[in-house]
């Protein structure tokens, strides 16, 4: 399928969450047998039998994509959580958000050393979760090796800080 394709399977929904943001909904796309299947596809085909240990999914619709990549790649998966929602003992980073920051965990034990990860989310916009997953997963001794996303907002900047941090980074659409 074409980036055009995928474009066209995303709905976007203009002031949501507020004024002035453009929503870019995948919830259509997932609803879209094709569209979803391709989507996943395309994501993991850089890493077709290769050994990827883990894939790690952002809350929440990192979760949706992520599992289905681990899935293809028969790779295990971890959720990157908001924090207070894990029930183990979690390692927690800080994040930058538009304005100000949170933070997000995952569980202490998710990954071993030297364990080889994709990162997986929606969109990545300024990248500051994105950044903030790839340095929790470092943290614990990962290897991360890409951040891959179906939607990229180039104009925010996000994929090109991830990529001079020296993660390769994977969108299926601008
Ligand atoms: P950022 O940390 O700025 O790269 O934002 C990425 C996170 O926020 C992802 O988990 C996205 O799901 C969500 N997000 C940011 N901007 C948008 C947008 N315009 N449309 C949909 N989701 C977004």
């Amino acid at each position: 399928m074409s980036p055009a394709d995928f474009a066209a399977s995303i709905r976007t929904i203009p002031d949501y969450p507020k004024p002035g943001i453009l929503f870019r909904d995948i919830t259509t796309l997932l609803g879209d047998a094709r569209a979803f299947r391709r989507a996943v596809d395309e994501l993991v085909q850089p890493w077709a039998g290769a050994k990827i240990d883990k894939v790690a999914g952002i809350e929440a619709r990192g979760f949706i994509l992520g599992g289905a990549v681990a899935h293809q790649l028969s790779a295990g998966f971890v959720p990157i959580r908001k924090k207070g929602k894990l029930p183990h003992q979690t390692v927690r980073m800080a994040y930058a958000l538009e304005y100000g920051e949170d933070e997000i965990e995952m569980h202490v034990d998710a990954i071993a050393p030297g364990e080889r990860v994709l990162l997986v989310d929606d969109l990545v916009a300024t990248g500051g979760t994105a950044t903030g997953a790839v340095k929790l997963l470092q943290t614990c001794g990962a290897v991360v090796e890409a951040a891959c996303f179906i939607v990229d907002l180039p104009d925010l900047g996000g994929a090109e800080k991830l990529r001079l941090a020296g993660v390769s980074v994977r969108t299926l659409v601008s």
